[in-house]
């Protein structure tokens, strides 16, 4: 008897649809559609066609984050980091963009998420929206973020004719790190994520903002010219509790005090990195789409 065509048995959970996640590392996830997608840039990023952000909300929850002063619910501003909006429609209102391509406009993504945030990792909604600006339009294109994750899309980075892709490092030290940024990539995953992004040919750029105590400044600034990156931004931390620090937590703050991190001593830093770094900008400039 010939043999019987082997009959290949699922397991049943993979025949499943997969349920949409409720929560991430404790964090809420919620399914909302959006309004619009590209939002007309303004103030800060003004000199930017557009922003675009995948999410509302970010469940890295840096302790120092503006962007939660943009939320208008009062109760979200105070529980930021533990929460993220999916904007579930954010492929289909981009597909309707086809009809007035994007093509030389300038799009910064993102100004108020982090479009790498550890949902996107299943979600893949950044991903998509990277295909949609890849196949229809090739907008001037500049990608912030505190997350390795980005190295999955080169291959659609490497589609653009114009993008940058800017890794967040702020500091040398991993205990401050952990202290303002815990939930994000640690410091030799980033730098070793915009070292791969630069050696596949996508331009980069370091950007120190804020710039939160650093242990050595010299050895600092060795370690970002390993990575092969040539341009960088710095901008201050201002450690007071004001309106766009009032999430700071106590231990960073005490972190900054314990390491004397003062006006002076940013200076001085400063002062070694302008030595270093060739292509330094500061504030605002260094932000000026590409
Ligand atoms: S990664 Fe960016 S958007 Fe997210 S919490 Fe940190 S500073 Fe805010």
């Amino acid at each position: 008897m010939a043999d019987q065509p082997h009959q290949v048995l699922l397991p049943l959970e993979d025949t499943r649809p997969t349920a949409p996640r409720q929560t991430i590392g404790g964090s809420s996830v919620s399914y909302t559609p959006a309004r619009s997608i590209l939002t007309e840039s303004t103030g800060f990023m003004d000199g930017y066609d557009y922003t675009l952000n995948p999410y509302s909300g970010c469940t890295f929850g840096c302790s120092y984050c503006y962007a939660a002063f943009f939320v208008r619910d009062k109760a979200q501003q105070d529980t930021w980091g533990q929460w993220v909006r999916v904007k579930d429609n954010a492929l289909e209102l981009l597909q309707r963009w086809r009809k007035k391509p994007l093509h030389g406009k300038t799009i910064y993504m993102s100004s108020v998420t982090d479009p790498y945030q550890p949902l996107e990792r299943d979600l893949l909604l950044t991903r998509s929206l990277l295909e949609e600006l890849a196949n229809y339009h090739k907008p001037r294109l500049v990608i912030q973020t505190r997350s390795q994750l980005v190295v999955r899309d080169l291959d659609l980075l490497q589609r653009f004719g114009s993008v940058q892709v800017n890794m967040t490092v702020t500091t040398d030290d991993e205990a401050v790190r952990k202290a303002f940024e815990p939930h994000c990539s640690s410091i030799p995953a980033r730098l070793k994520a915009i070292a791969d992004i630069q050696a596949a040919g996508v331009a980069t750029c370091i950007t120190m903002t804020p710039l939160l105590p650093v242990a050595d400044a010299t050895s600092f600034a060795e370690r970002l010219l390993a990575t092969g990156v040539e341009k960088f931004v710095v901008q201050p931390f201002h450690p007071e509790r004001g309106k766009f620090v009032a999430g700071t937590r106590d231990e960073a703050l005490a972190l900054c005090r314990e390491r004397g991190w003062t006006a002076a001593r940013y200076r001085e830093v400063l002062a070694v990195l302008r030595q270093q770094l060739p292509q330094l900008a500061e504030g605002k400039d260094g932000f000026a789409p590409i």
